[in-house]
């Protein structure tokens, strides 16, 4: 079922409940230009993990990265390379389990 909402700057956005994107629409980062997420360097990255340390739907975006193993940018507050670190780790947690 969908409802539109209108955000703080008086615009209409489209929510869907029943999307596994749903949570998006309650993301700080929806204020924000993409390429914020998107950084070329370091301190880029700082500044996108602030704003994520913000948001209320961090853990959901992360898991929703980690599930869907998106490469680039920043979700959750994860740098591209604390995702791979995540997975990494994620990984040979299941393979040591199985022992
Ligand atoms: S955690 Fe960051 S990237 Fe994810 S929805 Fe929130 S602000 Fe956007």
């Amino acid at each position: 079922m969908k409802n539109n909402r209108t955000d703080e700057f008086g615009r209409i956005t489209i929510h869907d409940p029943d999307s596994v994107t749903s949570w998006m629409s309650d993301g700080k980062c929806r204020i924000h230009p993409p390429a914020v997420f998107f950084p070329s360097d370091g301190a880029g990255v700082e500044r996108a993990q602030a704003i994520c340390g913000r948001c209320p739907v961090a853990e959901r975006c992360l898991d929703y990265a980690l599930e869907f193993r998106i490469e680039h940018g920043v979700w959750g507050g994860a740098s591209e390379r604390e995702r791979r670190r995540i997975l990494r780790r994620r990984k040979v947690d299941l393979s040591t389990a199985d022992q």
